[in-house]
């Protein structure tokens, strides 16, 4: 089979998936978004994506996705996120390239990005990126964290950004449903925070699920799946 239609039928199958997934969840399958992940994918199946309806995509790297855009440009409506971790002197480069930044993880981070938002005259959505698991290994802010508390508490001053909700890459376990109760776990602390009433605070998006779990996603609330491997095949070792 060739790429081209391994692709849309790889993505026809993960919509039926989600789709599944929310009528359990008594959800609208409208209210879910399709990520893209494209890290490490070439322009030409990108735009295969494109052409079957995607317009949101995830890359996790500055330098990969400056090579990339230029082959990408008539993609007018694609959306681009970054969902990679992001070092703070790349802040500029960030925001003339991106849609958003979905993988916030420090008010040093928030504050540059602000900054260079401000310079480009436009306001940047962004999400938290959690560490729900606590793990050592991961980027992400820890849950209920001094830091965490911080950033919602400099968000009115954060003028050019908009943050719009949480991000999480859980514990990876085997058995999908694993990843569980860290998607619960991520959910309530939506919830908590949302039932604060935080001047410029908006939780909107709960960007959790992949490849591997995006229907436990689903079932425990997420309203944004990033999915890589199952839409493009597995991407060769880092
Ligand atoms: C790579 C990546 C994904 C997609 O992973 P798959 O397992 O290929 O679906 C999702 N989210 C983040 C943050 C990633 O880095």
């Amino acid at each position: 089979m060739s790429a081209t239609k391994s692709i849309a039928h790889n993505l026809a199958l993960i919509r039926e998936r989600m789709a599944a997934a929310a009528v359990r969840a008594g959800r609208g399958p409208e209210s879910i978004t399709l990520m893209a992940v494209s890290k490490t994918v070439a322009p030409e199946h990108i735009a295969e994506a494109h052409a079957a309806g995607v317009r949101c995509f995830g890359e996790n790297r500055v330098q990969e996705f400056t090579e990339k855009l230029p082959q990408l440009q008539h993609l007018k409506d694609a959306q681009w996120r970054l969902i990679g971790h992001l070092q703070s002197n790349k802040a500029k480069k960030t925001v003339e390239l991106f849609h958003t930044v979905d993988s916030v993880d420090s008010l040093t981070l928030a504050r540059k990005l602000n900054q260079a938002a401000a310079q480009a005259g436009r306001q940047l959505e962004v999400l938290l990126e959690i560490n729900i698991g606590g793990e050592e290994s991961k980027a992400g802010l820890a849950a209920n964290s001094p830091e965490l508390e911080q950033i919602l508490q400099a968000a009115p001053e954060l003028e050019h950004l908009r943050i719009s909700g949480l991000m999480t890459v859980p514990p990876y376990t085997e058995d999908p449903e694993g990843a569980r109760p860290w998607f619960r776990g991520l959910r309530q602390l939506r919830e908590s925070i949302t039932a604060r009433h935080l001047p410029a605070i908006r939780m909107d998006v709960l960007s959790m699920g992949m490849s591997h779990d995006f229907e436990v996603a689903i079932e425990e609330g997420s309203t944004c799946v990033r999915v890589g491997s199952a839409i493009f095949g597995s991407r060769p070792k880092p």
